[in-house]
Formats: structure tokens, C-alpha cells, sequence
């Protein structure tokens, strides 16, 4: 791993989430609070370990070995709505704010059974408890995370794939083995998919459809949505027409939710970023933050402004301008 990759390890620690010691997979053990708006008996899970095995996406989602702790952390009372993280259960809630709660009615926009739901609502609650501008915007980050980690549309296909082409997965995991060993594992699945992408033409004909359906899966892994979107068309010789309408709709409609939660933290990551109660240390990921979040959605000239904004800052962190590059590698031609 490189100096960079570590060193956005360290940050991510810092600013985001939870991290625990690097271990074989995320343990955790059932606990019983009782919710402090209106009393009712929940069960929840506390975490106990985790680890960061699969690297890092570049928006800072730390991809565990095992279950992700983005999709356990987020506690909502199935009565009332509140919701929040271990912590804000285990804490008793003033009079006062528990008469602004009543009033401010929740909207869940999904089943609570659903962490991105759940991680909205805690974004709802943060806002009537005051919480400045790089807080909301954090949550909402994880609203996009979670979202991610819980769908990908392509997984269906890819599990029912013939015994021909799983043989091709096989064979090229294997050259993998020696592909950018050093690289941030997150990374290095979203530049192999990228490359998978660049040799389809040249396939032959029968190992097309498994290139390109290995290589959308990788990249909606790690929400890259707009190069997913630039790649489906790749998708479409191989599937019935009315098959390939149904997927294409179903992937966009996985991403919006993604890109809703995307939007958001991208106001408040502005507004923080602008803030003079924002240290500079906080400002400079802000700033990168925004960079990406734009990129993600596809807005390539105000993620070129964010970044370049980002690099003319005086003690910018040893990571930021290998990380930036790479990002600009990602952009489509002429953009
Ligand atoms: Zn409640």
C-alpha cells in the first residue's frame, strides 16, 4: 500500500467512521436500549470489531472483510422514528427537544429494515438537534454509502453466469494476482473493471458478455455510477430488448438513491467548507469531498474547479495530489 493509501486510512479514521483494528471480519453483539423519545424497548447491534480488508473508496467508505459497519450502526425506533447511533440511545432527551421532535413529523422515504433509511432519518434527527453544516454533510455521505453497499443490480446476472464464462472470471483472477499489488484494493478493482472495459472490442465475440458484466458489477460496487452509465451500452447486444430496458432502468433507479444522498452531503460540504468555525485541516477534505461528489455525478467541470481549488492550498496533505491525479484519470476523454 502506498504512503497516500495509508495516510487516507489515518484521515478516514479521524473524520468519518468507526474503524476498529484490522481483524478477520466485523463482530458484533446484541444489546437492548430503550428509546429516550418514547421509551420503547429496541434491540440493536453494538460493534465490537471491524476491519478495513477491502480498502478504501475515494469518497472515504472503508470496505470491511465481512459486514460493512455503515449497515449496523444506524439505530431507528420502529414507534416513533428517532433515530441516531448507539450513543444518542443510550443518552436521555430534554423535554424540550422531545416537544420539537413530535412536532417536526419524519418522513421515511423506505422501509426502516433499510440502513440508507435509517441513516436518512439520523440526517433528519442531526438537523433538529443543530448540527453544523460538515456534520450533516458527513451523514449524508454515509447515506450515500449505505445505499451502495446494499444494491447491485448486476449481482443477479453475475451469479447465474454459464460454466464457460465463470471460467474466464476464474483465469482472470488469477492474472490478477500480480495486477498493482500495492494499490488500495478499492482502487485497484475500479482501474481493472476500467480495463476489462477497454479490451472488450478486441474478445472474442463469446467472452464479451462476462467482461463487461464483471466489469459493471466492480464499478456500481464502488458507486461509480457515471462509468457505469457510460458502459451499459456494452451490455446491450447481449440481452433481449425489453430485458436490457427493464436492467437499465433498475440500475439508474439503485444510483439515484446514491446520487439524492450525493447531492446533499455536496450543499453541506459546500457550506462547511465555507464556514469560518471549519478548521483547515477539515476545509481541505471538504474541498476535496466536494471534487468528488461532483465527479461522481457527473459534473466534470465543477469537480475540476473543486480539485484545483484543493491543490493550490498551502499545507495540503502528502496524499492529496497523487489522489487527485488518479481522479482526473477517471474523467472521460475531452472532459
Ligand atoms: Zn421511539
Amino acid at each position: 500500500m502506498t504512503g497516500r493509501a495509508k495516510l487516507l486510512f489515518v484521515l478516514t479514521a479521524l473524520s468519518l467512521v468507526l474503524i476498529g483494528q484490522a481483524v478477520l471480519a466485523t463482530s458484533v453483539k446484541r444489546v437492548t436500549v430503550n428509546c429516550p423519545i418514547c421509551g420503547r424497548e429496541i434491540e440493536a447491534e453494538e460493534l465490537v470489531s471491524t476491519n478495513n480488508l477491502g480498502g478504501q473508496d475515494t469518497d472515504f467508505l472503508t470496505r470491511a472483510g465481512g459486514q460493512n459497519p455503515i449497515m449496523i450502526i444506524a439505530i431507528t425506533c420502529p414507534q416513533c422514528l428517532y433515530s441516531g447511533y448507539l450513543g444518542d440511545f443510550r443518552e436521555p432527551a430534554s423535554e424540550e427537544f422531545k416537544a420539537k421532535f413530535a412536532a417536526a413529523k419524519l418522513r421515511p422515504l423506505d422501509s426502516i429494515e433499510k440502513p440508507w433509511v435509517r441513516h436518512d432519518l439520523i440526517a433528519q434527527v442531526m438537523k433538529l438537534k443543530d448540527a453544523p453544516a460538515g456534520k450533516l454533510a458527513d451523514q449524508y455521505l454515509k447515506v450515500s454509502w449505505a445505499a451502495r453497499l446494499a444494491d447491485n443490480p448486476f449481482e443477479i446476472l453475475y451469479q447465474r453466469l454459464s460454466k464457460s464464462e465463470d471460467e474466464w472470471v476464474s483465469v482472470h483472477y488469477k492474472e490478477l494476482e500480480n495486477f498493482e499489488r500495492d494499490k488500495n484494493p478499492a482502487e485497484r478493482e475500479v482501474d481493472d473493471a476500467r480495463a476489462v472495459l477497454t479490451g472488450v472490442d478486441a474478445a472474442p465475440a463469446e467472452q464479451r458478455y462476462v467482461m463487461v458484466l464483471y466489469a459493471l458489477r466492480k464499478l456500481r460496487d464502488h458507486g461509480e455510477n457515471e462509468l457505469v452509465a457510460q458502459a451499459m451500452p456494452l451490455l446491450q447486444p447481449h440481452l433481449d430488448a425489453d430485458d436490457w430496458s427493464l436492467l437499465a432502468v433498475r440500475v439508474n433507479a439503485s444510483a439515484e438513491i446514491e446520487r439524492r444522498a450525493q447531492r446533499k452531503a455536496l450543499v453541506y460540504y459546500t457550506q462547511a467548507s465555507q464556514s469560518v468555525e471549519t478548521s483547515a485541516d477539515a476545509r481541505i477534505v471538504h474541498i476535496y469531498l466536494c471534487g468528488e461528489l461532483q465527479r461522481r455525478l457527473g459534473h466534470y467541470e465543477q469537480a475540476r474547479a473543486f480539485f484545483q481549488k484543493a491543490l493550490t492550498y498551502e499545507n495540503k496533505p502528502a496524499w492529496l495530489d497523487a489522489l487527485v491525479a488518479r481522479q482526473l484519470t477517471l474523467f472521460p476523454a475531452g472532459q
